[in-house]
Protein backbone atom coordinates (compact mmCIF):
# COMPACT_ATOMS: atom_id res chain seq x y z
CA UNK A 1 0.00 0.00 0.00
CA UNK A 2 1.19 3.27 -0.75
CA UNK A 3 1.54 6.14 1.82
CA UNK A 4 0.42 9.18 0.75
CA UNK A 5 2.98 11.78 0.49
CA UNK A 6 3.12 15.30 0.62
CA UNK A 7 5.26 18.42 1.10
CA UNK A 8 5.68 19.71 4.49
CA UNK A 9 3.58 21.90 5.24
CA UNK A 10 6.21 24.93 6.26
CA UNK A 11 6.65 26.68 3.63
CA UNK A 12 10.44 26.93 3.15
CA UNK A 13 10.57 23.25 3.77
CA UNK A 14 11.46 20.72 1.08
CA UNK A 15 10.70 17.32 2.69
CA UNK A 16 8.34 15.20 1.78
CA UNK A 17 6.00 13.69 4.67
CA UNK A 18 4.08 10.32 4.51
CA UNK A 19 0.55 9.63 6.14
CA UNK A 20 -1.51 12.02 8.68
CA UNK A 21 1.45 14.54 9.56
CA UNK A 22 1.51 17.77 8.03
CA UNK A 23 5.22 18.70 9.45
CA UNK A 24 8.21 16.26 8.38
CA UNK A 25 9.57 17.15 12.39
CA UNK A 26 8.50 19.30 15.11
CA UNK A 27 11.30 21.68 14.36
CA UNK A 28 9.14 22.30 11.51
CA UNK A 29 5.92 22.69 13.61
CA UNK A 30 6.94 24.69 16.30
CA UNK A 31 8.43 26.91 13.14
CA UNK A 32 5.60 27.88 11.24
CA UNK A 33 3.74 28.73 14.16
CA UNK A 34 6.73 31.17 15.46
CA UNK A 35 8.09 31.95 12.06
CA UNK A 36 6.41 30.60 8.82
CA UNK A 37 9.12 32.77 6.87
CA UNK A 38 11.68 31.79 8.56
CA UNK A 39 14.60 29.35 7.31
CA UNK A 40 13.71 25.49 7.91
CA UNK A 41 15.45 23.78 10.69
CA UNK A 42 14.04 20.30 10.36
CA UNK A 43 18.44 19.39 9.37
CA UNK A 44 17.16 17.24 6.33
CA UNK A 45 19.63 16.59 3.80
CA UNK A 46 18.95 19.06 0.91
CA UNK A 47 16.46 21.60 2.80
CA UNK A 48 17.31 24.36 5.01
ZN1 LIG B 1 12.91 20.78 5.99
ZN1 LIG C 1 9.62 20.23 7.22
Amino acid sequence: MAEDMKKCAHPKCNCMVAGEKRYCSHYCEDAADSAPTSECTCGHPGCK
